[in-house]
């Protein structure tokens, strides 16, 4: 699998080292930012960076000859840690837990209105504190419909959808 480039040339995706999925860019600021002091000094400004998003794969990031992994991050990755406990959105602290909660009708619209409403005021630094490089509200989206006990909308999200689909 070859890396994939924009238009403009800069590279967009990258196959991971380890499974071999696809890996969407990253900015080298999230690296320095969530990666342990000692990992964080190999990132180069220079390098292109990617997130590898799937669950099974020890690998977080890689790029410039170099490959991350869950034990190099100073946080619990929300695409590879299953707890309850991990953030889904790493700005307003909002967890796995929560969110599934508000999928089951307990916080109904709280937490969505929260991260877009905090979106739209420009208060976040997502490339600064959620590993995947972007803000969060499609993953937690995603997650939302997945657990969605209303049938009517469930499905929206095909199984499988799953990798990558925080776009
Ligand atoms: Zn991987």
């Amino acid at each position: 699998m070859e890396a994939s480039t924009t238009p403009g040339g800069s590279i967009e995706t990258s196959p991971c080292p380890r499974c071999r999925g696809l890996c969407k860019a990253v900015p080298a600021r999230t690296l320095r930012c969530l990666l342990r002091s000692r990992p964080a000094r190999e990132v180069r400004e220079s390098e292109a960076y990617f997130f590898c998003d799937a669950v099974e794969c020890p690998a977080v990031y890689h790029g410039g000859g170099a490959t991350f992994f869950r034990q190099d991050l100073r946080v619990a990755v929300f695409q590879k840690d299953p707890d309850g406990g991990v953030p889904a959105c790493y700005c307003l602290g909002f967890t796995r837990r929560q969110v599934l909660e508000e999928a089951a009708g307990a916080l109904r619209g709280q937490i969505y209105h929260a991260i877009s409403g905090r979106i739209r005021a420009g208060g976040c630094d997502c490339e600064a504190h959620n590993p995947q490089g972007h803000h969060c509200l499609a993953a937690v989206m995603e997650l939302m419909h997945r657990h969605d006990p209303d049938p009517r909308k469930a499905g929206r999200v095909p199984e499988g959808k799953g990798r990558g689909g925080a776009a």
